[in-house]
């Protein structure tokens, strides 16, 4: 007889050798830290498990741990895990309300030609940095009478093979986003450089930050902006300390 996917998920409840939820307990640990360090509250910040390559397994023990904001950054992946994760989640003890459904996050970039797709499985979009891009979700939204989530994607490091909208376009594009009516501007998303220089990356979170209250004042954006997505395995704790309101972690999890 097939084991019941609710003994599964009492039995790694029990287990103190689960790998995944002592590295989730950690970076728990850890983002307790960074606020206590910026005196802010942790509550106020929601991490998003990066699944990538990471084996179903994992993924739907992460999931028995409690974490239902998932994100990907291909299409083509997101779709296949998604549909994976809902028949885990159906199989999973319905009914008692343990789990609300999985939240994904579109993080990577985007092709226009993916757009219906993705909005079909992710109601939040951090990697808006074009006026096309843009035009092309409301446009998709709209026939499908959808209101996504979207982030600007800035690039605050400077890096010309980066993706993102360079720092000094940022207000007039997030202008434009604002004005349109299916999809709705919650905040700003960046990635810090590739360095162990600490300084650097702390600069280029601190930027972001800048701009990000620079936005807020403005009067095109509603009260509904109010995310930024920076941080990853190697630098959540600094864009906690730096502001970060989403932090995106994947191999310090599943590695
Ligand atoms: C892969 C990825 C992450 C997570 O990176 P890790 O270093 O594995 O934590 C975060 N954001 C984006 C856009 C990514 O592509």
């Amino acid at each position: 007889m097939a084991l019941s996917i609710s003994k599964v998920w009492a039995d790694s409840r029990r287990d103190p050798m689960s790998k995944i939820a002592d590295r989730l307990a950690r970076i728990r640990d850890n983002i307790a830290a960074a606020c206590e360090r910026a005196r802010r509250d942790p509550a106020k910040i929601t991490t998003v498990i990066v699944t990538k390559t990471a084996p179903l397994e994992s993924i739907f023990e992460v999931i028995r741990q409690g974490c239902l904001d998932l994100g990907e950054n291909r299409v083509q992946n997101l779709k296949h895990v998604a549909e994976q994760v809902e028949r885990f989640l159906a199989e999973s003890d319905p009914g008692k309300g343990r789990r609300g459904p999985v939240r994904w996050h579109m993080i990577g970039h985007l092709q226009r030609n993916k757009v219906k797709s993705v909005l079909r499985l992710s109601s939040i979009i951090h990697s808006v940095d074009t006026l096309r891009l843009a035009e092309e979700i409301n446009t998709c939204a709209g026939k499908q009478d959808l209101c996504p989530h979207v982030l600007l994607q800035v690039n605050c490091s400077g890096e010309p093979q980066k993706y993102g909208v360079p720092v000094g376009a940022a207000v007039p594009l997030a202008e434009q986003i604002a004005t349109m009516p299916n999809l709705r501007l919650v905040g700003l998303m960046t990635m810090a450089p590739l360095t162990r220089n600490k300084d650097v990356v702390r600069a280029c979170f601190a930027r972001a930050r800048e701009l990000f209250e620079e936005i807020r004042k403005e009067a095109f954006v509603t009260n509904k902006f109010v995310d930024l997505s920076m941080g990853m395995s190697q630098d959540y704790e600094i864009a906690v300390e730096e502001g970060a309101t989403i932090l995106r972690i994947g191999s310090a999890v599943f590695a």
